[in-house]
């Protein structure tokens, strides 16, 4: 699944005018409303087929390949945070339904994905318990339904999402393989929303509380095979993985361009401080961290296209990006200094932005799990592909 190289080039071109001309203008809106203006930002990106990037062309989608999504990703990681979030979050979970679904699911669903119409969140996180074999929701089954209780919290875009992919057990005593997705629609009786306090940075959206009482779902909106959901997720959603380590790249090589243009314009002591050896330092390790997440970004991506399965790729990569962009948001700062910690510029939101990326698709530790496990098992680099 790609575009055409010539297809990609105008699309990409059309997409970076899109994000720096009609999205970037409403930065200081966000910031100093706390909420993205929705009813002028959701149909602009659905106007620029955002919400069908990784859908499959057969679908209405774009059909982006992994390695064609991440500039583009990394480009609205540029850009106010809010704005990423809503298109991350939205196009990682198209994706999951496009590799989980039943055909008949998948041409119900992901012609609607693509254009927008319908918006999916991902629910997986809980207040009462950790990710993965601790969850406590619960699904038993009556009939041709599934009755639904338990309760999600941080989930993104939970303000307009039509559909919630909601990880649940459906059979407790099989442990790791009795977790089920259920695509929960937002209209279910017993199901309700609320919004949790602001953020620190990616300001502007809703991150939700889910709480689902005795909701009955169709059996039909399970996704993938009943309870091997969590089990299929894992394997769906590595790329996702990947994809934060895109964000990282973005916002580090803004926070990048910006110490850049910064550190030639403020003279001290009569000479820009570009020509101080200590500047120059926090500049070359802020290039060296953005080359190297760049390099692993893009070799993981290639890998992914190529069909393989990447789990300490995507985790490597998701450690890394989050290290960096730290490392450089942090450099960022220095370079700015005092003037740097105000909004005058936008590395204090970058800074904000970024430290989000510790986050999202798992902390590190479970990265460091992951990678640890791969390598425990026999994991090693495969020379032919040059990895
Ligand atoms: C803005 C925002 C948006 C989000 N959007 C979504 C979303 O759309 N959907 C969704 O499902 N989730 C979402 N999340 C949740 C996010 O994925 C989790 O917050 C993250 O994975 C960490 O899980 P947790 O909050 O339960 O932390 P915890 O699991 O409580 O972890 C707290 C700390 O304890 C450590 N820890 C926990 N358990 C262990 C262990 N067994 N061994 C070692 N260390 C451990 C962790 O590393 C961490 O340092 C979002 C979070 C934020 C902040």
């Amino acid at each position: 699944m790609a575009l055409t190289a010539e297809a990609y080039r105008k699309f990409k071109k059309e997409m970076i005018e899109f994000i720096w001309e009609e999205l970037d203008p409403y930065e200081d809106e966000i910031e100093s409303t706390d909420k993205v203006p929705l009813d002028k930002v959701l149909p602009k990106l659905r106007r620029m087929h955002c919400f069908g990037m990784l859908v499959p062309e057969g679908y209405g989608g774009v059909g982006l390949s992994a390695s064609q999504y991440v500039p583009i990703l990394a480009e609205f990681s540029k850009i106010h945070g809010g704005i990423r979030v809503i298109v991350h979050v939205h196009n990682t979970t198209a994706k999951a339904v496009a590799q989980l679904a039943s055909e008949p699911q998948k041409q119900e669903l992901l012609p609607r994905i693509a254009t927008g119409e319908y918006s999916v969140a991902f629910g997986l996180t809980e207040p009462d318990a950790g990710t993965g074999r601790d969850l406590q929701s619960r699904a038993v089954r009556d009939g041709d339904e599934f009755i639904l209780n338990g309760r999600k919290h941080l989930i993104t875009n939970s303000e307009f999402a039509s559909h919630f992919m909601t990880f649940c057990y459906t059979d407790p005593s099989r442990g790791a393989h009795g977790i089920s997705a259920l695509l929960v629609d937002r209209e279910t009786p017993g199901f309700t929303i609320r919004a949790m306090p602001p953020l620190m940075g990616c300001r502007g959206g809703e991150h939700g509380y889910l709480t689902f009482k005795d909701c009955r779902v169709p059996a039909k909106n399970i996704m993938g095979t009943e309870g091997e959901g969590l089990v299929q997720m894992t394997v769906a959603l590595e790329v996702s993985r990947l994809f934060i380590a895109a964000t990282s790249l973005g916002t580090a090589e803004r926070a990048l361009d910006l110490s850049l243009a910064f550190s030639k314009k403020r003279v001290t002591f009569g000479k820009p401080i570009a020509e101080r050896q200590a500047v120059q330092t926090y500049l070359a390790e802020m290039a060296t961290d953005v080359y190297a997440l760049r390099s692993m970004v893009h070799d993981a991506a290639r890998k992914a296209d190529r069909g393989e399965r990447i789990p300490a790729e995507a985790s490597m990569c998701k450690l890394f990006g989050l290290e960096a962009v730290g490392r450089v948001t942090d450099r960022a700062l220095l370079v700015h200094g005092g003037v740097g910690y105000t909004r005058k510029y936008p590395i204090e939101r970058l800074y904000r932005d970024a430290r989000l990326n510790w986050l999202e698709e798992g902390p590190p530790t479970i990265q460091q799990l992951v990678i640890a496990r791969n390598f425990l098992d026999g994991y090693r680099w495969d020379d032919d592909h040059g990895g």
